[in-house]
């Protein structure tokens, strides 16, 4: 059997995009073991540079071994026990996901129900908050299945006023769109690589502030030598997660290197790799350069004559959500926008299939040549499905903005 040979592809859907190759090129080399001390200086190296990243001072900005949904579960299972309060409001798929994980944890949810395609008011959570007393509001800041930003500076403030604990999943929009974890004053934080940094999915990094720490280090158990922070059923049984454990997870990336797992050193090699990029780059210049493709395909989507969707105030900067035309088959056309062109966007769930396509401009593919080649290619298609496009005015337009 041959090797795998992927074949050549333009990735412009929600996630994942095209690797950068520097990120390739860092995760094709060799292993070291995980207590020899060249690992742990880039174990500490990559802390560092996540606090960059994340716009935080916390000491704990560390990785969970695995894609993105991984840090998710860890920050809920670990911050949360059965019984306790959660309010989440939910804003698209990725804040059902956050329900569910709550609930699997055993905690009572609460949910903002908005409707897909807006954001949450803080109005609506202090109501909520006042109401359900929750230990813990967790939301999501960019929900690619419906391509809105959450705005959080007020609702991180109102926790903190409250003194409840803050959790959000800034997976898709890290990178894109401006996060302040310090700022903002959000109690813990988890991304990805796949998205805006450039790098493949299967780490995610995690932030968490004194207050998470402490609820965590709280709830810890001494048994055996290791001090994991489970719960127990009514029998006495532990239950819980062992590799999602973050206390067991900081022991490990802690002074003391008290082994959980194998660390996964080539998605380590990863994560330094895609925060070095984005420190080179500046923070600033990167969402800047997200904010402008973003802005540079939606006009271009626009002057071919395609009605975008969503609240205009609140949209991502690295996803454009489009609805297809009336009569138009939206899986044929993705299917020769692939076949014919190389190019991938994406599909939509829920209350949103068949009526929107999802198109990515993050990461290593928030360029002006990508944007281009994506719309003149979806122009042809579209033209080759019989749809009336303004022919030619996409492209103009997207140049424009990239020239202003
Ligand atoms: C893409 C995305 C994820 C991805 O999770 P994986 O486990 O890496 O697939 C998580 N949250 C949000 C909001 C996303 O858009």
């Amino acid at each position: 059997m041959n090797g795998f040979v992927p074949p050549p592809r333009l990735l412009m859907g929600p996630g994942p995009i095209s690797c950068h190759p520097r990120v390739l090129q860092a995760m094709s080399q060799q292993l070291v073991g995980q207590f020899d001390p060249s690992m742990t200086a880039c174990m500490n190296d990559t802390m560092a540079l996540y606090r960059d990243v994340f716009r935080t001072r916390n000491h704990w900005t560390f990785m969970v071994d695995s894609t993105a949904r991984g840090g998710i579960e860890a920050a809920l299972v670990s911050l949360l026990k059965p019984g306790e309060r959660v309010l989440v409001p939910v804003i698209g798929r990725f804040g059902l996901l956050l329900k569910e994980i709550a609930e699997r944890v055993g905690a009572e949810v609460h949910c903002i129900d908005v409707e897909w395609g807006r954001v949450a008011e803080p109005g609506q959570v202090a109501a909520a908050i006042d109401r359900f007393k929750p230990q813990l509001v967790a939301l999501v800041q960019g929900d690619t299945s419906t391509t809105m930003c959450q705005p959080l500076a007020e609702i991180g403030q109102l926790c903190r006023e409250k003194g409840l604990l803050s959790y959000c999943d800034a997976t898709a929009s890290i990178g894109g769109n401006r996060f302040l974890t310090d700022e903002w004053g959000i109690s813990a934080v988890s991304a990805g690589l796949q998205k805006c940094l450039g790098g493949p999915s299967g780490i995610a990094p995690i932030t968490l502030n004194i207050d998470a720490v402490e609820r965590i280090n709280r709830r810890r158990h001494v048994e055996a030598g290791i001090r994991a922070s489970h719960h127990r059923n009514a029998a006495g049984a532990r239950i819980g997660s062992n590799y999602f454990d973050l206390a067991m997870i900081m022991d490990y990336w802690g002074e003391e290197r008290l082994n959980h797992h194998t660390e996964a050193t080539s998605m380590l090699y990863a994560a330094r790799e895609c925060a070095r990029l984005w420190l080179e780059e500046g923070g600033d210049n990167v969402i800047a350069r997200h904010q402008r493709a973003g802005a540079a395909m939606a006009a271009g989507l626009e002057a071919m004559g395609l009605r975008l969707f969503g609240d205009s105030h609140y949209r991502m900067n690295n996803v454009t959500g489009v609805y297809i035309p009336l009569g138009v088959d939206g899986e044929k056309v993705r299917a020769q926008l692939l076949q014919e062109f190389a190019i991938e966007i994406g599909t939509s769930f829920g209350p949103l299939h068949g009526r929107i396509w999802r198109i990515g401009t993050m990461g290593y593919n928030a360029r002006i040549d990508a944007v281009l080649q994506t719309l003149a290619c979806l122009e042809q298609v579209l033209l080759l499905n019989r749809v009336t496009v303004n022919a030619g005015d996409a492209v103009a337009a997207a140049l424009d903005i990239f020239k202003s």
